[in-house]
């Protein structure tokens, strides 16, 4: 399976500080070590141009965030301190998806080693979330004519409340939250279909809540491209989450959601989201099994020739030309305010 993935994916934290920003390379090394990955098959992203960015977020958000103005209260909310490290990786990643998005699409499954982003609203970080990889990149590829129909399958333990803002009732994208009830986001923003599951929720009754959902949720949807957010915060033990699905638990999702997507011929992109185990390293082995999975479905080499027939429509309608800006454009106020003209 091709992803993406950069080494600068990682900036450093304050020390202590509990986002496990570890578990981006840690899931890269994992993935190498065990074969899932050869270095020809990682595309490297540049940084996602402020132009793209602005088909989500507002010019005066992204020239704060550019510039270092978030103020103190607006970065308590994103969890993470401002950095211009930090902003270069948030674009890196956004670019990533995009990329992961336009591999899919060809191959029938790719990954972005980082991505689903989904507390990130329009202008304002939240939740460890600075920008909306799913929310940019599913709009620009709708623009593009390379994806018509998309669903964002989002699994992750919280529910998808900023890409809910952006994407909720915007026509031709279904939106589609698995979570827990009683967690952040206090307030939840209707997704398209939300489906809330008590704390404690194990193995079985997880499982048989999904096998429901799907069905329906792609008869409606009739996606030619899927956004698959596999948060591992679900499983037992995780800091922020307030479920229990076992190890095993989780790779019957990742095998149930795979294995559906490729029996239906629906291209997916998969996302790591969020997850908070013991370490950055336990975390990523958890992320490492949506991969053992798609490995298991798809067979060593998903998409060259072993990738399902793309469903009708789901061709790119033209090659990719937009690889991000490799030194990345120049952000300022002008910039943005005159890309938001043309955009808007
Ligand atoms: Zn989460």
């Amino acid at each position: 399976m091709r992803v993406s993935y950069s080494p600068g994916y990682y900036v450093s934290l304050p020390e202590g500080h509990p986002f496990p920003m570890g578990k981006f390379p840690a899931l890269h090394r994992i993935l190498r070590r065990e074969g899932l990955l050869r270095p020809r098959d990682v595309l490297e992203p540049g940084r996602a141009p402020w132009t793209d960015l602005l088909l989500v977020h507002t010019p005066g958000y992204l020239a704060r965030l550019e510039r270092g103005t978030l103020g103190r209260r607006a970065e308590r909310r994103m969890g993470l301190p401002w950095s211009r490290g930090l902003v270069r990786r948030s674009r890196l990643a956004v670019q990533g998806t995009v990329e992961a998005a336009r591999m899919a699409l060809r191959d029938g499954i790719a990954a972005n080693l980082a991505g689903g982003t989904h507390h990130a609203f329009p202008d304002r970080g939240e939740g460890y979330c600075v920008l909306n990889d799913v929310a940019v990149a599913a709009r620009l590829l709708r623009l593009s004519g390379e994806a018509r129909r998309i669903l964002v399958l989002d699994l992750d333990v919280h529910q998808g409340n900023g890409t809910a803002a952006v994407l909720g009732e915007e026509a031709g994208v279904t939106t589609f939250s698995l979570h827990a009830e009683k967690n952040y986001p206090w307030r939840k923003v209707p997704s398209t279909r939300d489906a809330a599951l008590p704390d404690r929720t194990g193995d079985r009754a997880y499982l048989q809540a999904l096998a429901a959902e799907l069905p329906p949720l792609l008869g409606a949807a009739r996606p030619d491209l899927v956004f698959y957010l596999a948060g591992v915060d679900p499983v037992a033990g995780d800091r922020y989450g307030r479920l229990s699905l076992t190890r095993e638990g989780l790779r019957r999702r990742e095998r149930l959601v795979l294995r559906t997507m490729r029996r239906r011929g629906v291209p997916v992109t998969l996302l790591l989201s969020g997850g908070y185990a013991s370490s950055p390293e336990a975390t990523a082995d958890l992320h490492a099994e949506a991969h053992r999975a798609a490995a298991e479905v798809h067979g060593v080499e998903p998409g060259r020739a072993a990738a399902g027939t793309p469903p009708e429509g789901s061709e790119p309608k033209r090659e990719s030309t937009s690889t991000g800006s490799p030194g990345g454009t120049e952000c300022t106020e002008s910039t943005i305010r005159g890309s938001a003209a043309r955009t808007s």
